[in-house]
């Protein structure tokens, strides 16, 4: 384990066996050993900063059915809401003054708002604001569609590939094939967006081959960003009675995708910080550099429940601004209000 350890550490590399042997043994103190190479791995590319994100979650109608999400379209409980463009770049004016200068736009899959709408909204925000980012995470969309928001000015799109073995993938997405996801990733690199893919710890059925495997199609993308979150379960979908992801889980595979792809950024997730009071402190500790404060409006927050008990229901956008803040010196890093791109990119 301590070969392995120091082998992850110094040359950014594992096999998937070295992987899976790894999450098989790891002991409690090897976990300490691991955070702390992943801490100084993320201090040599990015210093001490930790990157802000305003979230809009603009929709949570979505015509796709994962059986872990909350807002999957056979959940006749959510009441489902979604945003003008005017309510965005209301959102988006909120964020600015609050100092954010990249902004998420995340939904379900909502096709509502079109190419043409959608590329209106993205021209309009970056006329306001030319000095910000815009991310999008609005799932799947033809070529034309990621072409064209990107022409539109669109930066950067999110998109986990949740998982990367194709029999837990389809066992969990009835309405998706695995290989348009990661199709979707690649096309959207090819058309120059800064990329995030990502994964959930803890999906009923996963293995640690599985987790590995996605370690291991990581290495292979090399996204600019990773977004790793335990899943947690919604009692009104097909999963709402298993056992979720654990912290300890979750906090060894952020460690372990900031070793094998050092120069990504990594956001400490709200998933994270709904599981553990302390999840994100943890994480940034572990390697993340990047928190996504939510700037939605709170009277429809709590509607954009992919899972239970999300954190910051009742709270307005400022509060989540300072509480933020607050949290980071408090975990010893330093706040950095800029665009923050990936490494990779701006080198
Ligand atoms: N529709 C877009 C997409 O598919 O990329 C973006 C929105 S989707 C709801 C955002 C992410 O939420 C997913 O990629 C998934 O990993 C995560 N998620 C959904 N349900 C979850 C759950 N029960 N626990 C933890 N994470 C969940």
């Amino acid at each position: 384990m301590h070969n392995l350890l120091e082998k992850v550490y110094q040359t950014n590399s594992l096999t998937k066996d070295e992987i899976i042997y790894l999450l098989e043994n790891i002991t409690p103190e090897d976990r300490e050993i691991l955070y702390s190479h992943a801490l100084k791995t993320k201090q040599k590319y990015y210093g001490n900063k930790v990157f802000l994100r305003g979230l809009i979650e603009f929709s949570n109608i979505c015509r796709q059915d994962c059986l872990y999400c909350g807002i999957r379209a056979s959940n006749a409980k959510v009441e489902r809401y979604r945003l003008t463009p005017g309510e965005i770049l209301g959102c988006c004016d909120i964020g600015y003054d609050l100092g954010y200068r990249t902004f998420v736009l995340q939904s379900g899959e909502d096709l509502w708002y079109t190419a043409e709408i959608l590329g209106a909204l993205i021209q309009e925000i970056k006329k306001r604001y030319p000095e910000v980012a815009i991310t999008l995470s609005i799932g799947e969309r033809r070529v034309e569609t990621y072409q064209s928001l990107f022409a539109s000015g669109a930066d950067r799109f999110l998109m986990r590939h949740e998982t990367a073995s194709k029999d837990l993938y389809e066992k969990l997405h009835p309405t998706m094939h695995f290989e348009d996801r990661q199709a979707c990733l690649s096309t959207l690199k090819d058309i120059g967006y800064q990329v995030g893919a990502g994964f959930m710890v803890g999906l009923p059925g996963q293995t640690f081959a599985d987790l590995a495997e996605d370690l291991r199609y990581l290495s292979e993308i090399s996204p600019d960003m990773i977004g790793i979150g335990p899943f947690i379960p919604h009692s009104e979908t097909p999963l709402g009675t298993e056992k979720g992801g654990t912290l300890e889980d979750t906090l060894v595979m952020v460690a372990l995708a900031r070793l094998l792809i050092p120069g990504s950024l990594i956001p400490a997730t709200t998933a994270l910080g709904t599981l553990n009071p302390q999840g994100r402190e943890l994480a940034l500790k572990a390697g993340a550099n990047v928190l996504m404060p939510i700037i939605t409006p709170t009277s429809v927050r709590k509607q954009y429940a992919l899972y239970e008990n999300k954190i910051c229901g009742d709270d307005k956008p400022e509060d989540c601004r300072y509480c933020i803040e607050r949290r980071i010196q408090a975990a010893g890093f330093e706040m950095d209000l800029g665009r923050g791109d990936s490494w990779q990119f701006s080198s």
